[in-house]
């Protein structure tokens, strides 16, 4: 076997792979329907529920074919009883995705706007909840991967149960990531791709969730066929299998990539990710470059990073300038503000991210951008629009 270029992606997913989840994709032909392959998806689905501490009696983990987006619409689509709302706590663009997914199957959807910038205040949560009993689901973004917030779930989480609402939480670019407990952190629902914390290929989506709410959604109004969840549910509660098709190949590679999950552990997997992340800040610090969102509001997985106050700077330069040398960087999402991202999802670690800051400073260089580079507003401020682009 040739060895495969390895590539270092500081985009938000997908990741960096392990060339043993790469090749473990490469497997004898199988029709997904035999019971082998039922077997493997079994220990797959028992293992995600393991990743978020969640007790396989009271929540099951439901595999789709496709990206994490899928995973929104069928939460949304799926879980909403009969004349009620959803709410989305929305300080990002995931979250107004969200609030996109509910107007395309016109569900009656509170669109609760905070900042892009900050973390959404919990007294108008709890405020728009008491106003508005009709709310069945309080949809929240884990983090925010546009800007890098991550959001406080427990505690909305919690505002959610008093009044009765489900908590459905896109954990997307935590999962596998950022420890997590589903039941601390008041979720019923959470959702997550291969592709990012896991490490794996594209393709693969889940969503974990409660039995109980699972098995209430199938009186609910049925609003999509492929994207139904209760459906996909039933499918693989009594034949183990996905309803149509599933990523055969993807799925292996998923497997392997759980592997070298639990492997690598919760604990030391978290403890790298930060190492990457503070390898970041202590990189940008040295080249004098701006971070647009306060420290303490930060994930720890993603960095948005202000473009310098500099004529010479040119975004499409500096990406391909690093791309040619194997590092990927990737355009910001905060309107009004001009930024990119330095993410630390992946099989990557400091010494990676040492080398791309060799790489960026003679991006630099090459480009005439200034060494420290010039920043006219303090760290943490957002210059103009407060709205995230979609
Ligand atoms: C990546 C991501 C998604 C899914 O995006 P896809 O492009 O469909 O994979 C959803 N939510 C969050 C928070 C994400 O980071």
């Amino acid at each position: 076997m040739n060895a495969i270029k390895r590539k270092i992606l500081l985009n938000p997913g997908p990741a960096t792979t392990t060339d043993t989840v790469k090749m473990a994709q490469v497997v004898p032909d199988i029709c997904p329907r035999e019971k082998e392959f039922t077997a493997v998806m079994e220990g797959l689905r028992q293992d995600l529920l393991k990743v978020v501490h969640a007790d396989p009696q009271e929540y099951a983990a439901v595999l789709f074919c496709g990206s994490g987006t899928l995973n929104m619409d069928v939460c949304l689509n799926s879980l909403l009883p009969q004349g009620k709302t959803i709410l989305v706590v929305n300080n990002g663009a995931y979250s107004c995705r969200a609030v996109d997914i509910c107007r395309y199957y016109g569900l009656p959807c509170l669109d609760l706007q905070f900042p892009v910038d900050q973390l959404p205040d919990l007294t108008a949560v709890e405020r728009t909840l008491q106003e508005h009993p009709e709310i069945a689901l309080v949809y929240t973004t884990h983090h925010e991967t546009g800007t890098g917030i991550l959001n406080p779930v427990r505690e909305i989480g919690a505002i959610a149960h008093r009044y009765g609402a489900i908590s459905v939480v896109d954990t997307t670019s935590t999962f596998a990531m950022r420890p997590i407990h589903m039941e601390e952190e008041q979720m019923d629902f959470c959702m997550a791709s291969a592709q990012k914390g896991l490490m794996a290929m594209a393709g693969l989506s889940f969503i974990l969730g409660r039995r109980s709410r699972i098995e209430q959604s199938k009186d609910y109004p049925r609003r999509s066929y492929y994207c139904n969840l209760y459906l996909q549910y039933e499918q693989f509660e009594t034949t183990g299998q996905m309803h149509f098709t599933p990523p055969v190949q993807t799925i292996y590679a998923a497997v392997q990539a759980m592997k070298e999950y639990i492997a690598e552990g919760e604990q030391a997997k978290w403890a790298r990710h930060l190492r990457v992340a503070e390898a970041i800040h202590a990189g940008l610090e040295a080249l004098g470059l701006r971070e647009a969102i306060a420290r303490e509001l930060q994930s720890g997985l993603v960095v948005s990073v202000r473009y310098p106050d500099d004529s010479h700077w040119e975004f499409e330069r500096i990406h391909d300038f690093c791309y040619q040398r194997g590092f990927t960087i990737y355009p910001g999402k905060i309107a009004g503000a001009q930024t990119f991202r330095l993410c630390a999802l992946g099989a990557i670690d400091e010494s990676d991210i040492r080398e791309f800051f060799r790489v960026l400073e003679a991006a630099l260089r090459e480009c005439q951008v200034a060494i420290p580079a010039a920043c006219s507003l303090a760290e943490g401020q957002t210059a103009g629009g407060q709205r995230e682009e979609r």
